[in-house]
């Protein structure tokens, strides 16, 4: 009967998916002919026979679309927008400094005094373990580029040119130019791109629920990782292994927090190799796990650190690598022998997107960011995690204002729904059609809300979240 009752409802969700793709649509009252866009992270079937979602305006955590359709934007745009989508502060600092310097670069010991600035505020708020230069790129994929280049040419200013392969993980993401690209441990950004460069390894993703023995513990799990870690450095040779990349909290490979013990055992067997360890922070950074890094949270002491996404709340695009007082001062006697530190790009440093990030650090400080995240966070994290009964619903897991929902049968990682019947798709458009946008990969449900959202809104996006959950199932049934 259970077994009958599950099927129906499965059914059920499949027909209601293929009817919610095929809803005719218009954009401006015109009949939908495909867009002239090559949209990234999407089909080409979606972008012809679809019509997409065209957002138009925003409103703290609430963006509209051109119908005027209003939707608790529930990831932050990507991640990104931590202070929600009106905040005049950032907007006046962009405007102010549009009307003094729009435009100068940093190259050639020429810069400008946001960029400057920025720098310095950026430095003092990383603590975790000290930081000595700041180099700002547009984006996150930029900054994980740079970090390999900076590594590179690190370890060839001393003397260790075999020393080059890096060390990422499954189901991680890092972005996706050529190298951030290669990076991430997902194979949707390697198939038919070539991809992952030779000198990048993948080691296991700590996913406790999906990936440990019978009976193993948490702390067991991180031993055997990190036994695993080091057997692949013994493997290739430590002296050919240069760095490891994480993030703290893996976003985009399904909001996935790290075991416990996973990262003073992960991060014991690097520097055993002399291997820098890289703290991918693009998502985590700035308060989104209620400590401003996630390197604080999980007592991490990285090398080299980036950042992007809520460093300028979005508003304009940012990034930037933050690298220790050991690595700065090799870059440093390097390219005064070279000549030169020749790598840059024209908008590094751009003063209109660091005059906005300066103002973002200041907000996130004068408005204790931090506590409001960790007031917020537990009625989002309890409220959503409530659901966890639901009988299509695997895992949910997050912390601070991040949060994953895995959908599978049975309960069991190993019991995942036929693709076919797109379980994650449907929720993400019943969520979409409510007034909620979510991330949805696979069976997978992601949100990462704007650390300014209101409990109220928090009651907006449980009430929306239930219904793809347990309470849709018990209900239509
Ligand atoms: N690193 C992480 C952890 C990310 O989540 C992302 C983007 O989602 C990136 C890097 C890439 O950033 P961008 O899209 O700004 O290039």
């Amino acid at each position: 009967q259970e077994h009958l009752l599950r099927a129906s409802f499965l059914a059920r969700l499949y027909n209601t998916k293929a009817s919610l793709q095929k809803e005719d649509s218009t954009i401006d009252g015109n009949s939908f002919k495909g867009h002239d866009m090559l949209a990234p992270f999407t089909a080409g079937w979606q972008s012809s026979d679809l019509n997409p979602l065209v957002i138009e305006k925003s409103e703290g955590s609430y963006v509209y679309d051109i119908n005027g359709k209003k939707y608790l934007d529930a990831l932050a745009g990507l991640w990104c927008t931590a202070l929600g989508g009106n905040e005049p502060r950032l907007v006046a600092a962009a405007t102010e400094q549009l009307n003094k310097l729009p435009f100068y670069h940093s190259f050639w010991n020429r810069t400008t005094k946001p960029s400057l600035d920025l720098a310095k505020e950026l430095l003092e708020t990383f603590t975790a373990s000290k930081m000595a230069k700041a180099f700002f790129t547009n984006s996150g994929s930029e900054a994980n580029d740079t970090q390999v280049k900076l590594v590179w040419y690190y370890n060839n200013a001393l003397g260790r040119p075999n020393k080059k392969k890096f060390i990422a993980r499954a189901k991680s993401y890092h972005g996706s130019t050529l190298i951030a690209a290669s990076l991430s441990g997902l194979p949707a950004l390697h198939q038919k791109f070539d991809l992952p460069a030779a000198f990048v390894l993948h080691t296991d993703c700590p996913h406790y629920w999906r990936y440990h023995l019978p009976g193993e513990t948490e702390e067991e799990f991180s031993t055997r990782l990190a036994n695993n870690l080091e057997n692949l450095i013994l493997k290739e040779g430590p002296e050919t292994i240069a760095a490891f990349i994480a993030e703290p909290v893996m976003g985009a490979g399904g909001v996935i927090p790290p075991p416990a013990t996973y990262f003073d055992k992960i991060q014991a067997v690097v520097k055993k190799y002399e291997i820098l360890f890289i703290a991918d922070e693009v998502i985590c950074a700035f308060g989104r796990l209620g400590t401003m890094y996630g390197c604080d949270k999980y007592n991490i002491k990285p090398d080299l650190v980036s950042v992007a996404k809520a460093l300028s709340s979005a508003y304009m695009p940012i990034g930037a690598v933050m690298v220790s007082p050991e690595v700065s001062d090799v870059i440093h006697s390097q390219s005064s022998k070279l000549g030169s530190f020749s790598h840059g790009f024209t908008y590094s440093g751009h003063p209109v997107a660091c005059a906005v990030a300066i103002e973002a650090l200041k907000i996130y400080k004068e408005r204790n960011i931090l506590d409001q995240v960790n007031r917020i966070a537990p009625k989002f994290q309890d409220g959503v995690k409530a659901f966890a009964d639901s009988p299509i619903i695997g895992e949910i897991r997050g912390t601070g204002l991040i949060l994953g929902t895995e959908f599978v049968d049975n309960k069991s990682p190993n019991d995942p729904f036929p693709p076919e019947w797109g379980v994650g798709a449907y929720f993400g458009a019943q969520c979409e059609k409510d007034g909620m946008l979510v991330r949805v990969a696979g069976d997978n449900i992601m949100m990462s809300p704007p650390f300014i959202m209101s409990p109220e809104e928090v009651d907006v996006a449980l009430e929306m979240t239930n219904f793809g959950a347990s309470a849709n199932y018990k209900v239509k049934v």
